[in-house]
């Protein structure tokens, strides 16, 4: 390719306090619109906003879990705008004085890790939410979502693919859960991520014409929505044409971004100090307590696993990128202490499970006592690796305790030698031609003594068992 792709990601996360960012409306999801208002998110004159403690704490959460310095002196702005999901005609926000600034987050690129910086982390309040219902002649607006809190997480334009923009989004969303200061939910809203790219050829040093692209909903959304505007991009200036610094909506459905606006520019919000919250400085104290109670984040987590349970960087990577998982997996160990085969049946089998219900470990039917009973159901000979697959995902279906479901259904492996030894003998009588292709040289022949032998006993038998006892009858 000729040209170089250039990315920067700007990120809102609603921060999962119990009241919004300047007054003391419920922030819960899923109420009767219009319900959770009241003067202040209302924009009523005369009424006054109060910062939200919590919200502040989990910013500086935040902004520190990024690397990121934080602004001494904390200043709020008002964004002004018109639209009507707006009532206030402006949003607080943060302009020239971003909370924080100067961060970073690493991502697994070419086999190594890349640096992306990045630029701010700031606070602000969302707007109300439009509905435009279909076949009517009107919208509705809900402004309960209008005031809650906010975080912007925007990067420097370090990201050269759709593919390391996908990696950042992971990447930001497993530490976001890891602080437990969100949800981070695509779905609900509760993280957005407007894209901005441009392309620009390759050795110049200067940025092209970035389009914003915006209405992705997922990250695989973003990556193909960056995916199809650099191709976009390319074509325009392979033609010789010139782009237009615009915003651009991702069409899901129809896999293309058609033009929403041409860019505004910062000078159109007017700017300027909110005069209802008053500028303060941040106690230092407070700052050093919040990064004390930080709590180990994936990074040191994942060095954590290889070190203390031998996993491979692979294998201690997918574990650690999700919380609750890696919750899941310490619990594990702790109680069925071969790391090893609990990674392998929590990332062979479980994650096949959780990614086809479309579920977190959390929603597992299965908990971390009912796998290690599984586990050590196996190591006992009680059943073999075959039936516990079956067990685990009727435990799955079922949410019933593995060792319930052998009792109840009678499931335990033969592994008593007489009891095998009698199908065994069985088998060798009726298979007449087979014995004596073995006992001819044939040794492949065994294999299929063995699975007779298997089927006889119902899968029951246990295999080490059946192998041993067969060879011993052939006179081996
Ligand atoms: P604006 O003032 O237009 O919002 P910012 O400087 O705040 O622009 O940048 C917004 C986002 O766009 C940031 O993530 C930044 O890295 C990214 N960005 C800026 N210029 C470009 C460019 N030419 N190409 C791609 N991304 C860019
Ligand atoms: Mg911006
Ligand atoms: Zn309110």
């Amino acid at each position: 390719m000729k040209y170089e792709t250039v990315i920067g990601l700007e990120v809102h996360l609603q921060l999962a306090t119990n009241t919004k960012a300047f007054c003391g409306c419920s922030t819960k999801f899923g109420q009767r619109a219009n319900s959770q208002v009241c003067p202040v998110c209302l924009g009523f004159p005369g009424s006054l906003p109060v910062l939200n403690e919590e919200a502040f704490r989990f910013a500086i959460k935040v902004a520190l879990a990024l690397n990121c310095r934080i602004q001494s002196l904390i200043k709020f702005d008002r964004k002004n705008y018109y639209y009507p999901d707006l009532p206030k005609n402006f949003q607080i926000s943060q302009y020239d004085m971003p909370l924080s600034y100067d961060g970073f987050i690493d991502i697994n690129a070419n086999g190594g890790t890349k640096r992306i910086r990045i630029k701010r982390v700031h606070m602000e309040e969302d707007a109300g939410k439009l509905m435009h219902p279909e076949g009517e002649d009107c919208s509705l607006v809900d402004y309960n979502r209008g005031g809650m809190p906010l975080l912007e997480i925007v990067t420097e334009p370090d990201i050269n693919s759709p593919q390391e923009a996908y990696d950042y989004l992971t990447k930001l969303k497993s530490i976001l859960e890891y602080l437990r200061v969100s949800d981070c939910d695509m779905e609900k809203g509760s993280l957005r991520c407007d894209a901005n790219i441009s392309l620009r050829p390759k050795g110049e040093k200067k940025l092209g014409t970035k389009v914003e692209l915006k209405n992705m909903n997922s990250f695989k959304g973003v990556r193909s929505g960056l995916e199809y505007e650099e191709k976009r991009q390319e074509s325009v200036l392979e033609d010789g044409g010139k782009l237009v610094q615009e915003t651009r909506l991702w069409n899901a459905d129809k896999a293309v971004t058609a033009s929403m606006r041409t860019k505004e520019e910062a000078e159109d919000y007017r700017y300027f100090p909110e005069p209802d919250l008053v500028p303060f400085v941040v106690d230092k104290n407070e700052i050093e307590e919040i990064r004390k109670a930080l709590p180990e984040l994936p990074e040191a987590r994942g060095a954590r696993f290889k070190k203390e349970f031998a996993l491979s960087d692979y294998d201690a990577d997918v574990l650690t990128s999700q919380i609750d998982l890696a919750d899941y997996y310490e619990a594990c160990v702790k109680l069925y202490p071969n790391a090893k085969v609990v990674a392998n049946w929590l990332m062979g089998d479980i994650s096949a499970a959780l990614n086809d219900k479309n579920i977190k470990v959390t929603e597992l039917g299965l908990s971390p006592e009912g796998l290690a009973g599984l586990l050590k159901m196996i190591d006992s000979g009680a059943i073999s690796g075959k039936m516990a697959k079956d067990i685990l995902a009727e435990s799955i279906e079922t949410k019933a305790i593995p060792e319930d479901i052998v009792k109840k259904k009678g499931l335990t492996q033969i592994s008593d030698a007489g009891a095998i030894e009698e199908i065994v003998k069985k088998v060798v009588e009726r298979e007449v031609k087979t014995v004596n292709d073995y006992k001819g040289g044939k040794k492949t022949a065994l294999g299929f003594l063995v699975g007779q032998v298997m089927k006889e006993s119902k899968g029951k038998a246990n295999p080490g068992k059946v192998n041993e006892i067969l060879k011993k009858v052939l006179g081996d």
